[in-house]
């Protein structure tokens, strides 16, 4: 089947394209079109061969219903019955708009329609051009959104194209959808009116003209049993082809996380793509970052979500991290979509937690094992392993004999030690090296290749002390006992800091 693309324009709706679009419905063939939240694919809401269509056209499997859209309130009439009186005070403030309603279907409605059940979805749509389209095809027009199933919902005619062409009638292009989630549905078929599913109109709007309303909790618990009361919810929903995991916590522990993700996926051979928000998008590295709204505005983030998504299945990356939104004000549309989108890989930074700490100098054998087996000594919160490393060690030397008499006269035997090379494999994803000199910091970070500005510091910057530990190598026994004093202060202040951030 050929698709044709009928490019309207939204100063000018009555065009043929229109008239040419409507036809397509009223003859019981398929028509993607455009609404304030995405691209909806419609057919005729009375046909059950229309509705039977768009299931093959997505390949959505049957039992997952459709929303009904209509162009004035009076049409509520014509698909739903025992209407309470409170939904048409739901219409009256949020139509048109992205508020779905479900009602008690009458029997004019084809049970493909809605999936086999007894209820309707139904909506009117605040974009002109979709009203206009059922006006003029004379039909109540049922739309799930365009995507082929399972993929990110599509906010431009370009979306649709690429999932659908070839498989529908039409497309009507008028650029891309202002809202970009879909709506939200509220169930008013319950005791207490239920959202079934969070959009950008909230629990809080909705509220202030009904009083009391509840959020389905099954929405949230993917994996249970129940039968999920919007039936949609059960099946794999908006993944773009790379998968997706949500990074949660402190921005710069997010970035840190991501940013080792990066490397260890280049030291791989795959590519890694990034959903940055505006204000911490410099915090990431990597050729694939994108930013998809400020955290200022999370209508800017819901318009971009989708397409986001599918950029990435165009730069055909190997995976993707996103920071999480869930601090956002308005966060559970955006969410919902996002963990849905990641199938539920939801990792927190913060708890990403040190497991293993490497003291890093320049042979292994003077301050680094001597910081080493100070912090063994010390009480802290957690275990770690405690390392000691060289950068560049040409034999095992043991240590130092001077590091050796100041430790053992403070109580410190070390037995048996023989200087290390340090190595790559050595730097796990939860390990963190320090040195005591900016020098060999930065030796590390470039010759080392999972050494980075994340895990790797100078020990004295990172626990906020501008003067770095003196060097005592060729000096006096003495000049070592003050060096000794030196690393064990500084490990003090390491211990309280590492004891706090867990
Ligand atoms: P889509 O717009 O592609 O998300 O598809 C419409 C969505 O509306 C479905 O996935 C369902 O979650 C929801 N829906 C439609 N009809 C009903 C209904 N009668 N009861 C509950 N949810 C419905
Ligand atoms: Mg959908």
């Amino acid at each position: 089947m050929d698709t044709c693309i009928l490019k309207v324009d939204w100063s000018d709706v009555g065009q043929q394209a229109l008239e040419k679009a409507a036809k397509i419905i009223k003859d019981g063939g398929l028509v993607a079109f455009p609404t304030e939240t995405v691209y909806g694919l419609g057919g005729d809401a009375k046909n059950s061969r229309s509705a039977k269509r768009i299931y093959r056209a997505k390949g959505r499997p049957s039992d997952n219903p459709l929303i009904v859209h209509i162009a004035t309130i009076s049409q509520l009439d014509e698909v739903a019955e025992d209407i309470p009186e409170y939904a048409e005070d739901l219409a009256e403030a949020f139509w048109p708009g992205p508020l779905t309603l479900i009602l008690n279907k009458n029997r004019s409605v084809p049970r493909h329609t809605t999936g086999g059940l007894s209820t309707v979805a139904v909506r009117m749509p605040d974009n002109e051009i979709a009203r206009e389209l059922i006006i003029k095809s004379e039909c109540l027009i049922a739309a799930p959104s365009a995507n082929a199933s399972g993929r990110p919902s599509p906010t431009t005619a370009e979306h649709v194209k690429a999932d659908l062409n070839g498989r529908i009638d039409a497309i009507i292009d008028a650029g891309p959808c202002e809202v970009g989630v879909e709506s939200t549905i509220l169930d008013l078929t319950t005791d207490v009116p239920t959202i079934l599913r969070p959009g950008m109109i909230t629990k809080e709007m909705i509220e202030q003209v009904l009083g009391r309303v509840i959020i389905d909790a099954s929405k949230s618990e993917e994996e249970s049993d129940d039968k999920p009361k919007a039936p949609g919810m059960k099946y794999k929903h908006y993944a773009p082809k790379a998968s997706l995991t949500i990074v949660e916590g402190r921005p710069a522990r997010v970035a840190s996380y991501i940013n080792s993700q990066i490397r260890e996926g280049n030291l791989l051979g795959l590519t890694t793509g990034i959903i940055a928000s505006e204000e911490n998008r410099k915090r990431y590295g990597g050729d694939f970052v994108k930013t998809i709204g400020s955290l200022e505005d999370e209508k800017e983030i819901a318009h971009n979500l989708y397409s986001t998504l599918r950029e990435f299945d165009d730069l055909k990356v190997d995976r993707i991290y996103s920071e999480s939104f869930d601090n956002l004000e308005n966060a559970d549309a955006i969410m919902n979509r996002l963990e849905k989108a990641a199938g539920h890989k939801v990792i927190s930074a913060d708890k990403v937690s040190i497991s293993r700490i490497i003291f890093a100098g320049k042979n292994g054998s003077n301050r680094s094992p001597m910081a080493a087996s100070i912090l063994k000594t010390m009480k802290m919160d957690k275990n770690y392993e405690i390392l000691s490393r060289g950068i560049l060690v040409q034999f095992p030397e043991p240590l130092n004999p001077k590091i050796e008499a100041v430790l053992k006269s403070n109580g410190i035997e070390v037995e048996d030690y023989h200087a290390e090379q340090l190595k790559s494999e050595d730097i796990t994803p939860t390990t963190i090296v320090f040195t005591m000199e900016e020098s060999h910091r930065d030796r590390i970070i470039e010759t080392i290749d999972r050494a980075n500005e994340d895990n790797t510091f100078v020990l004295t910057k990172y626990v906020g002390n501008e003067l770095e530990i003196p060097n005592p190598y060729g000096g006096s026994l003495q000049l070592y006992g003050l060096c000794f004093e030196s690393i064990k202060e500084t490990l003090n202040s390491l211990v309280n800091v590492l004891d706090q951030e867990g």
